[in-house]
């Protein structure tokens, strides 16, 4: 094969990361901190661009942050207050009021999870301040796009190429050869968390001729791989392939799909009164379930219902509901529409929610499946998240739906646990000592893996929980001292 390359093709990285989002960015700006500079990220974007939804950064992954990177969460936590009072600012010139009582209920903002009666079944604050005084360390929410230019600008632009999509692992004796692609045509992945399908999109011409015609073949030599490449992640599937994890390469369909119409126009006044009165009352983003649905009931297929309204006379909603891959094939929006309004209904929901979802616009409905690859697929003697010299991380090795905001959060602790472990094999010259090597790949899966099991479960088992298995979690996800745990490496 003639493999082109502009990267310096005789060059052996100590480090390749694969994949420059967040978690691949974050152990690239650990290793740097730990004086490793022999160091490459590619990732498979043509460019940087705005894609991505808002992310919420809880304690335990400000405190990653920070433990890797002080400046980089100092910018960051910059960046998030300020997005949020300029938009407590535009909600008051809304409301034409800008007294300081109003401003600092503004902030002091909750969301909240209701019953179908409008009772408050429990409630997280979403400003800064009570996180911290709670956890030692508060909650910000950023743009995905934002974090990743955030965490782009504290490393030499050099040092990530971008516009290579790994498609191969190759190894040699000193070294993995990772061939990859370039200039392919863009691909819809269903997987990839900035994708939520628009119906009102048409699809763009991919033949497989195209494609072809545009493809040239890198090749980048690397003594360690860091896969950061994602849920669906090219270098699971070639290193579980022909073992026994086969069957988990492709991340798993969860269950749970969200439908959302993020911007319903022309509601009646009399819907939003309603709302406003029953369920919002003052807040800006509400949950509303059915409670009286308990796990393994016959009516497990209860929806939970996000209602949003950041301005006034500006409605929005997101479904999660546990629908079947096949229940939504080949389904137009006005079927999903058909099909939400059957699910509210068996599930009880009052009319005024189902009447708001009749009002969807077809043009506006988004639906994401939610992919799990689930860190409980095998025992502890055998490991999941590596192989030889490479390792995964991030979404690539726990990726989860968001229903705790934790994938990033979970992300950046691996970022934080691996680069010292990374920094170790480097500096105590030990790149050709698969032995060493192993071992730290051990430490990494050791501290991280239990703890993944226990994020994922809550993921899927949080709706059903009591407010004291909240309380009990939330003190085992956000007080951990980090900083410590990465010292005692
Ligand atoms: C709707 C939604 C809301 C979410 N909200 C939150 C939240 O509030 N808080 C939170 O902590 N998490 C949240 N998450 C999860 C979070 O987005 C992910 O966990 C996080 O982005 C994972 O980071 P990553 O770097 O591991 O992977 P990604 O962010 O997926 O980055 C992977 C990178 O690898 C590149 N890549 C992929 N394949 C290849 C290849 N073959 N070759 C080269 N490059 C490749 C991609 O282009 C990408 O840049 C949410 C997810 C969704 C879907």
């Amino acid at each position: 094969m003639n493999l082109k390359s502009n990267a310096s093709p005789g060059k052996v990285y100590d480090v390749l990361i694969v994949g420059a989002g967040l978690v691949g960015l974050a152990t690239a700006i650990s290793l740097r901190k730990r004086g490793v500079n022999n160091i490459l990220v590619i990732d498979k974007t043509h460019e940087f661009r705005q894609v991505g939804q808002t992310l919420d950064l809880l304690p335990n992954g400000l405190k990653a942050i920070k433990s890797i990177e002080s400046l980089a969460y100092q910018k960051i936590k910059e960046i998030s207050l300020n997005l949020l009072n300029s938009s407590i600012e535009k909600n008051l010139d809304d409301q034409h009021s800008k007294t300081d009582q109003k401003k600092s209920s503004l902030k002091k903002r909750y969301w909240s999870q209701k019953n179908l009666d409008g009772e408050i079944i429990r409630s997280i604050p979403l400003d800064f301040k009570t996180w911290f005084d709670q956890y030692g360390e508060g909650r910000v929410s950023i743009p995905w796009y934002q974090l990743q230019t955030t965490l782009r600008s504290f490393l030499p632009p050099e040092l990530i190429k971008i516009n290579y999509r790994c498609v191969n692992l190759e190894k040699k004796p000193d070294y993995i050869k990772r061939n990859c692609v370039s200039n392919t045509v863009s691909e819809n992945n269903p997987f990839a968390h900035w994708e939520m399908q628009r119906f009102s999109l048409k699809n763009e011409d991919k033949t497989e001729e195209n494609k072809s015609n545009l493809l040239e073949n890198k090749a980048f030599k690397a003594k360690l791989v860091v896969a950061a490449d994602g849920i669906n992640s090219a270098i699971r599937q070639v290193i579980y392939e022909d073992t026994n994890l086969s069957q988990w390469s492709k991340p798993q369909y969860s269950g749970w799909t969200a439908i959302a119409c993020r911007s319903l126009d022309n509601v009646p006044e009399s819907i939003t009164e309603e709302l406003n009165t029953k369920y919002f009352q003052g807040q800006s983003i509400i949950t509303v379930t059915n409670d009286k649905i308990k796990k393994n009931s016959t009516l497990d297929e209860s929806p939970r219902v996000i209602l949003t309204s950041f301005k006034p006379h500006h409605l929005g909603y997101l479904i999660h509901s546990p629908f079947s891959l096949a229940s939504l094939s080949q389904k137009s929006a006005n079927d999903l529409i058909q099909l939400m309004l059957q699910v509210l209904e068996k599930s009880a929901f009052p009319s005024v929610i189902q009447q708001l979802v009749s009002l969807s616009n077809p043009d506006n409905l988004v639906k994401r499946p939610y992919y799990i690859h689930p860190a409980n697929i095998s025992n502890y003697n055998h490991s999941i998240w590596s192989q030889g010299k490479v390792v995964l991380v991030g979404d690539a090795a726990h990726g989860m739906p968001p229903f705790m905001a934790q994938g990033a959060n979970q992300g950046l602790e691996d970022a934080a646990v691996i680069a010292p472990l990374i920094t170790n094999i480097i500096q105590n010259n030990r790149l050709d000592d698969q032995e060493f090597i192993s071992k730290q790949w051990a430490k990494y899966e050791t501290i991280r893996r239990p703890f993944m099991e226990k994020i994922q479960e809550a993921t899927m088992e949080n709706h059903y929980w009591s407010q004291q298995q909240w309380d009990d979690y939330s003190e085992m996800v956000y007080s951990r001292n980090l900083e410590q745990l990465a010292n005692s490496l």
